[in-house]
């Protein structure tokens, strides 16, 4: 496969209105060749799998970025994230690794940056079972039980020699882009923020005091690369809480000042390790620019380059914040996730092919839960470029000429039906509902929810769009429900079944394995989170939700609720949905939860009846463990079953597939071939309920490996791994070799 056209090289089709967004910047001894600039995110590749390092940023370098960032870095083993995965260089292993990034990113005509990384307390430092120092000795408020020892004066000067150690071994890494990270409580910040430093030496006390050691590390790094590469500071201009840390316009301006000699890019950014959603704001909560309020005070004091974040998806208002001088450059993690080629829409005049950031932090989350690779709701492809060879925006041709019909287009028949189409099949997509996007369509009126309709749209825009190239493939909407019958006759060679899945009607949950005694939603004062939605069945002023799912449904019926006036209680195993504390929404949930009066009770439900819920503690067979016969709870009865009154109760107990087209179809196993079938498939929920990013990842995976002998099954992935006894694969000049 022949090199992509760079940026300049392409006619550009953009709207001149957007020109200022590719004008080159000057960054130190570096130019920036447009204002578009992917900060440095977590993607669970580090130095550790240099293939998918090397292809997830220079994917977004052929889209158009003009400069790309490592995840945090490790400068020593002293700052050691285990379980989470961050990248190292810590010897020469790891320049050999990261410089496979490099190499592709520079292929691509881009700047790529690292950015060096120092945790203190916030290490763990689980892996290596070294100490992590810091300003002075306190715990994480974030991180379970890890002290830092306090650095003593010579403690000091070493760890600011590993920062200039680490920019040599970055600089023959080949990055242009050098980080010395302060923002998310990391390093230097803990020594200016009066939250962390309680020293009273040199190093502490006056604002002067606090900032010396960071200035002192952005001298040294200076000195030793300034000449070769740019050196950047991510600073956390306001770390939300007061006085106690630090505030933009008392102390974060005058560091600034002080510091801005050193610097060659200020990228800024807001809040703390503990409450990051203030920085990657869960579009639940915060809308693109919401850092603004706080940013804009930087520009006031330095005349060097400021890139910022803040989800910016909308090209004008990017425009308009270079214009009204808020920012020079526009930094972006999640965006640059959900769109790799985000930028070169913009030049190419194609807005409506955006495939804008839905602000779901389903991204984040796996690096919250530690060591997997990311994954993104819109782009399934977002992890994959190495180990399946995926590229955002190119497919493989079909190889026959097989008519495929896709029954259903949520998450999982849209995507898979999109890409079938790229891919040039013959494809029907057929659903009862009037608009493409299942059970998204539903959610998306739920409250904050609404730019998760994002998803939808992009597949709307783009299946009309693919249809009107193939006349022969079509998205049938509003139809009558497909059956067993009218798929087997409907003239496909191949069928794919994307029906979704349901909301137990009958409590059936994860705890008990049952539907709990008197749960019926055909009861006027029991309800599904669909019934819900559908708003079409009266609810009662006292609303019990139940809740036994880990992720959004409870908590966000929970405000709708209460928002809407009736009185709220969740009652189940999660009463505040325990995922969206890795998805970041979790604090700002529970806040909502204090100001609408939500009632959490920690306990599950044994039996429903009309105006009441018994209601027991799960703890609440309390004796020490002994044999108790046949019948009898080894750990002694539970005596804390207590009645409560509700009005109406909501179901949030689990759900199941449906898929009884799936099942029905398998049962005719044998008039297949007569009707020419060749084989069917079932995706997305109706084979297993699942977050809609992984429905959308199954719809892609299926349509790439549509004539696979069965291709139900994944086909095996590339693995970065050492194989004991041989050279670590792959070696630096691996090729990344995406499906054309
Ligand atoms: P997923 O997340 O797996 O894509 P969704 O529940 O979001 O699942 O979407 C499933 C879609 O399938 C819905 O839009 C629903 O209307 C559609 N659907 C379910 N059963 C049928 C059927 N028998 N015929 C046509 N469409 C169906
Ligand atoms: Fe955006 Fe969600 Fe994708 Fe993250 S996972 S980039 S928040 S769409």
């Amino acid at each position: 496969m022949g090199r992509m056209a760079t940026s300049e090289e392409r006619t550009s089709r953009r709207d001149p209105r957007y020109d200022v967004l590719f004008e080159p910047i000057e960054i130190g001894p570096k130019t920036l060749r447009n204002r578009f600039y992917q900060v440095p995110h977590c993607i669970g590749a580090g130095s550790d799998k240099p293939g998918f390092q090397a292809a997830h940023r220079s994917i977004k370098v052929e889209g158009g970025w003009g400069a790309v960032c490592t995840e945090y870095c490790s400068i020593h083993p002293s700052s050691d994230d285990t379980m989470r995965l961050s990248a190292r260089i810590w010897d020469e292993g790891d320049v050999h690794n990261l410089s496979a990034m490099t190499e592709a990113v520079h292929a691509e005509n881009g700047l790529a940056g690292i950015e060096l990384w120092y945790g203190g307390p916030h290490a763990p430092c689980l892996e290596t079972r070294q100490v992590p120092l810091g300003p002075s000795q306190v715990s994480s408020e974030f991180e379970t039980g890890t002290h830092c020892g306090e650095m003593d004066l010579d403690d000091i000067q070493t760890v600011q020699g590993f920062y200039v150690d680490a920019a040599l071994r970055a600089r023959d890494a080949g990055f242009d882009i050098i980080y010395i990270y302060g923002g998310h409580s990391y390093g230097p910040v803990q020594f200016l923020s009066p939250y962390y430093n309680h020293r009273t030496d040199k190093y502490g006390g006056s604002l002067e005091n606090r900032a010396r050691y960071w200035i002192e590390v952005l001298e040294k790094v200076k000195d030793a690369v300034g000449s070769d590469c740019a050196v950047v500071t991510r600073f956390a201009v306001d770390t939300l809480y007061g006085t106690n840390g630090i505030e933009i316009e008392r102390d974060g301006m005058k560091f600034l000042e002080m510091a801005d000699p050193y610097v060659d890019l200020w990228d800024v950014n807001i809040g703390d390790i503990r409450a990051w959603g203030e920085d990657a704001g869960p579009s639940r909560f915060y809308n693109n620019g919401h850092q603004v309020p706080w940013t804009s005070f930087v520009k006031q004091v330095t005349n060097k380059p400021v890139v910022g974040v803040g989800r910016h998806v909308d090209p004008d208002q990017m425009v308009e914040m270079i214009e009204s001088g808020t920012l020079d450059i526009i930094g972006a993690a999640r965006p640059s996730i959900s769109d790799p080629w985000l930028p070169r829409k913009i030049e190419e005049g194609r807005l409506e092919d955006i495939r804008t950031c839905i602000g779901c932090n389903i991204c984040i989350s796996r690096w919250e839960i530690g060591g997997p690779p990311m994954i993104c709701t819109q782009n399934a492809t977002a992890g994959e470029e190495y180990r399946r060879g995926w590229h955002p925006e190119k497919f493989p041709q079909k190889t026959s000429d097989d008519a495929i019909l896709v029954v259903g287009a949520g998450p999982a028949g849209s995507e898979c039906a999109r890409v079938l189409m790229e891919r040039g099949y013959i494809t029907h997509l057929v659903d009862t509902a009037e608009k493409v996007g299942g059970h998204v369509n539903g959610i998306s009126t739920l409250p904050g929810l609404a730019q998760w309709a994002y998803h939808r749209d992009y597949r709307e825009i783009q299946l009309e769009k693919l249809v009107n190239k193939n006349r022969d493939s079509q998205v049938a909407l509003g139809q009558e429900p497909m059956t067993v019958e009218s798929i087997l006759d409907y003239g496909a060679d191949k069928v794919v079944i994307a029906t979704g899945s349901f909301w137990n009607t009958d409590g059936f949950n994860p705890q008990t394995k049952q539907p709990i005694p008197g749960a019926d939603a055909s009861l006027p004062y029991v309800l599904t989170p669909e019934q819900v939605i559908a708003g079409d069945k009266p609810i009662g002023n006292k609303v019990l939700i139940l809740n036994y799912d880990p992720y959004y449904m409870a908590s966000t019926l929970a405000v709708k609720l209460a928002e809407e006036g009736h009185a709220v209680t969740v009652a189940g195993i999660e009463t505040l949905n325990s995922y969206m504390e890795f998805t970041l929404e979790a604090p700002n949930m529970e806040r909502a939860y204090h100001r609408l009066g939500v009632e959490q009770i920690e306990m599950v439900a044994s039996r429903i009846e009309e105006g009441r819920v018994e209601l027991y503690d799960m703890a609440g067979n309390n004796q020490p463990r002994q044999y108790r016969g046949p019948g009898k709870d080894p750990f002694g009865p539970n005596e804390t079953h207590e009645w409560f009154e509700f009005d109406s109760v909501v179901l949030c107990t689990g759900k199941h597939s449906n898929n009884s087209l799936y099942r029905g179809l398998k049962e005719r196993r044998d008039e297949w071939e007569e009707k020419g079938i060749k084989a069917v498939y079932v995706i997305g929920d109706a084979q297993a309920p699942r977050l809609f990013a992984d429905s959308t990842f199954d719809g892609h995976r299926l349509a790439r490996e549509i004539e696979e002998p069965n291709a139900q099954w994944p086909k095996p992935y590339k693995r970065e791994m050492a194989v004991w006894g041989t050279v670590p694969s792959p070696t630096k000049n691996h090729e990344v070799e995406y499906q054309t």
